[in-house]
């Protein structure tokens, strides 16, 4: 492939995207990196991040950041409503295999936020905020990428685009790449809440999956607060699903109180499992959510999508400084799409079947098997490498 630009063009500055931009800035790549938003935007979707992502990402001083940002979490549960725990895990069993044996808890806005403050002090680098991408073109020597800011039309022209705009990905529309797979029919709730669940269930830890056959539900503790995640009831229309009351009801269900909660958090996603045919066409490359989704449970989306620009910038620097022919590139999709088929997608999948279980006997077995993995020492290790991403990172290469 030719290069007479030297520049790649990163579209969406999101979490993947302003990585993308400060792992390929860093390493004296020019980079243009285009947001449709102004600035940060307090965004209460992920705030998982796994062991190895943390390892992958220590050298670039992201991991510290979110390490100080962020709470570390080192035991996990899995838990039934009426039954309480069913087993805990402590990743701390995983220190030979990761420098951060634990599951760090900070939001995503903050890391964009610590991101772009990175962004602003590097020379030269060409940030375009309120600019949104609404047309796309490539042929044999370069990629140009349209963009609307306030109101009138501009041309970015580069070597490469990394899409990076999220799951409504407007550049995988603009390639006509189909976006394989399927929605869930009920949408999920998150609220947050200062109440401190732990004073008043002991034996919490910050990071609890609860099964149940009629509202299955998350409840993870992030710096300041709790987040609950849960299915909102499919008889009810989004906006009375996260309404007040609504909210209000499924709190008291997990811990009733004589006062009602606080809540100053709330949120109602879609959330579909879905992979795009091809993670390339030509220039441009998907990464993040712009390449797949998933459900939420495992904290993989994002996680997937930061690997997804770990393999790709490197791939890019190697490239771009005339290390490695277009060979580099070309094994980008065979590294990341399988992983998101193979985990992120058959773990998510998995961990949403056991939480909402209806069959009594199938509950019962889920529930005594996961008891039982709890317990063998080999079985939780097994668990936690999957469960921590490890496995899928080793067999994809990106870790040793
Ligand atoms: C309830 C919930 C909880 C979750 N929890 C976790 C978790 O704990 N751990 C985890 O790993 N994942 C989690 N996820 C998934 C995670 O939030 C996403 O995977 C992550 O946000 C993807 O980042 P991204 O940068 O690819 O996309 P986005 O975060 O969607 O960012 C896309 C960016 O592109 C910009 N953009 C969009 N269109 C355009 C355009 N046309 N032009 C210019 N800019 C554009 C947007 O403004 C945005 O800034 C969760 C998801 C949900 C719904």
């Amino acid at each position: 492939m030719q290069r007479i630009h030297d520049r790649v063009i990163v579209a969406g500055g999101g979490p993947v995207g302003a990585v993308a931009t400060l792992l390929l800035a860093r390493a004296g790549i020019p980079v243009t990196m285009i947001e449709r938003e102004r600035g940060v935007v307090a965004d209460y979707r992920a705030s998982t991040f796994h062991p190895p992502t943390l390892d992958l990402l220590e050298q670039s001083g992201i991991s510290a950041a979110l390490v100080e940002m962020g709470l570390i979490c080192p035991t996990m549960q899995i838990r039934d409503r009426r039954a309480g725990r069913i087993a805990e895990f402590d990743l701390s069993i995983l220190r030979n295999d990761t420098r951060h044996p634990y599951r760090l808890q900070c939001e995503q806005f903050k890391l964009v936020d610590w991101v772009y403050r990175q962004l602003q002090s590097i020379p030269g680098l060409d940030l375009r905020f309120g600019h949104s991408v609404v047309g796309v073109e490539q042929d044999d020597s370069s990629v140009r990428l349209e963009a609307e800011h306030n109101g009138e039309r501009v041309t970015i022209a580069g070597d490469i685009v990394i899409a990076c705009d999220g799951g409504r990905s407007t550049v995988r529309k603009l390639i006509d790449m189909p976006f394989e797979g399927f929605t869930y029919p009920e949408y999920f709730l998150v609220a947050g809440t200062r109440f401190d669940f732990r004073a008043h269930m002991s034996d919490l830890c910050s990071v609890n999956y609860t099964a149940d056959p009629v509202e299955w539900f998350l409840l993870l503790q992030i710096p300041d607060m709790w987040r609950v995640i849960l299915p909102a009831d499919e008889k009810l229309s989004p906006d009375d699903a996260v309404s007040e009351r609504s909210l209000q009801s499924s709190l008291q269900n997990i811990l009733p109180r004589d006062e009602p909660y606080e809540i100053v958090v709330r949120a109602i996603y879609r959330v579909h499992q879905r992979v795009a045919a091809r993670y390339r066409r030509g220039r441009i490359f998907l990464a993040g959510d712009a390449a797949h989704l998933n459900n939420p449970l495992g904290g993989m989306g994002l996680n997937g999508g930061l690997h997804d620009v770990i393999s790709l910038t490197d791939r890019l620097i190697a490239w771009c400084h005339g290390d490695a022919d277009d060979t580099i590139l070309d094994a980008y999709e065979g590294q990341r799409r399988p992983e998101a088929i193979n985990a992120i997608h058959a773990i998510t999948a998995r961990n949403k079947r056991l939480l909402e279980e209806r069959d009594p006997e199938i509950r019962a077995r889920n529930l005594r098997d996961l008891e039982r993995t709890a317990s063998d020492p080999a079985l939780r290790y097994q668990y936690l490498l999957d469960a921590a991403m490890i496995s899928s990172l080793r067999r994809s290469g990106m870790i040793g």
